[in-house]
């Protein structure tokens, strides 16, 4: 069963799809096929050949290169990416960064920037967590003092994903330790990660990963021109960030392609009743968020902004896909248990590819802001209505 879309979107849904059969580079494809690691050049090929389409940075306002699609046509780009075998768009830049410039940033910031965030020619990390501080972001320490025309920094970041190929590092740092209320202390900056006093120390994950890293800052010091916004009104920016980024996190698209993965991989299976019940009942909960999505889309949401509905697409689309993965998983049976190899033909490569694949799913829920934190938020937003 499917969802219904007018002609002229399909129109669009099939122009997606013949971009991503023909530009997708073939090497990033059959890594993608394989569950081989990405490295930030195979992004950057399948990124660049969006930027030349026009197509990079879909999310940001016309004037700085936006598409001006209708969010329909957003959740079909979305989802036909996924569905073609591309990557996702994981570049921190282009995702969270160049929407809080062009809401937040000077001109300057914006011009400078801008561009080669959109081109995938700078490459930036999110320095928002600590130890002791992800929920409870706003209890961050890492302080920034201002010395001339510097900010010098002292402190942790941890989680950071891609810091080990990124060239710089938007950051919260508290400037204000007497505030009020501790969100009313914290600033926004840029950070070069190449600056005297910055270390980045990658943290080994359960899949075999190395994307994730603490990035230590010791007296580093920052033009104060870096600043994006006010001093102190960093947070105003930060919660800005944090709906752009949960947006896309639901994985509508990505479910498909896995619902897909999982249909093909099981084949004979199929055709036992207990194990086809689940799989449908996986589709049926797919086709349900699906249909929330458009449902909110269409109340005249301009995109999927921050609110308790972002958060509730979050909490159900990376719980489905959490129970997809660990249906894949019983699929591939004993071949799970072992690790991929170099060596692998294709077919072996990607079921081996499934408990890493397994693992790294543990994470949809704790990224963006973990999934109790968004019931938290979906309870505030609508209980105390
Ligand atoms: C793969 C991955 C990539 C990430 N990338 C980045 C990145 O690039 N940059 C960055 O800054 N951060 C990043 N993070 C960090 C992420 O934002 C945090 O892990 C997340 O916000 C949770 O914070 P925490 O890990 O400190 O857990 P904690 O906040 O310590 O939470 C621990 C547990 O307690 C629960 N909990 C906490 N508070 C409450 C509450 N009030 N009510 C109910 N339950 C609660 C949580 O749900 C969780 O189960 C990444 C995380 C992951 C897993």
């Amino acid at each position: 069963m499917k969802l219904k879309y007018s002609p002229q979107d399909e129109a669009f849904r099939q122009e997606v799809r013949d971009f991503v059969a023909t530009e997708l580079p073939a090497g990033v494809r059959r890594k993608m096929q394989r569950g081989e690691r990405l490295e930030r050049e195979d992004l950057v090929a399948w990124y660049r050949r969006l930027y030349e389409k026009g197509w990079a940075t879909p999310g940001w306002s016309r004037e700085w290169g936006g598409t001006g699609w209708t969010p329909v046509q957003r959740h079909l780009f979305d989802e036909e990416i996924l569905l073609g075998g591309a990557p996702r768009m994981v570049s921190s830049g282009i995702i969270m960064l160049g929407p809080v410039l062009i809401a937040f940033g000077t001109e300057a910031q914006k011009r400078r920037y801008l561009p080669d965030i959109q081109r995938s020619a700078v490459w930036w990390c999110q320095g928002f967590s600590e130890p002791g501080s992800g929920s409870d972001l706003a209890s961050l320490r890492t302080t920034a003092v201002r010395d001339g025309d510097h900010y010098v920094v002292n402190g942790q970041k941890i989680w950071t994903s891609y810091a080990q190929f990124s060239d710089m590092m938007f950051c919260l740092v508290r400037t204000d330790p007497n505030a009020r209320k501790p969100q009313e202390g914290i600033s926004f900056l840029l950070i070069d990660m190449k600056a005297p006093g910055l270390t980045v120390r990658p943290i080994a994950t359960l899949d075999g990963g190395r994307d994730l890293n603490e990035v230590f800052l010791d007296n580093v010091r920052v033009p104060v021109e870096n600043l994006v916004g006010e001093e102190n009104q960093g947070w105003t920016c930060a919660k800005y960030l944090l709906g752009h980024e949960r947006g896309g996190i639901a994985g509508i698209g990505a479910a498909k392609q896995q619902l897909g993965r999982l249909r093909r991989l099981a084949g004979p299976r199929l055709g036992d009743p207990v194990f086809a019940a689940q799989v449908h009942r996986l589709e049926i909960e797919l086709l349900a968020l699906e249909a929330t999505a458009l449902r909110l889309l269409g109340a005249g949401q301009r995109s999927l902004a921050p609110a308790a509905q972002t958060s509730m697409l979050k909490v159900r689309g990376t719980e489905l896909r959490q129970s997809i993965y660990r249906l894949m998983l019983e699929v591939a049976g004993p071949e799970a248990a072992l690790w991929p190899g170099a060596h692998d033909d294709d077919a072996l490569a990607e079921l081996r590819a499934l408990a890493p694949d397994y693992l790294d799913a543990r994470k949809f829920s704790i990224y963006g802001g973990t999934n109790e934190v968004q019931r938290n938020l979906i309870a505030k937003a609508l209980l105390a209505a």
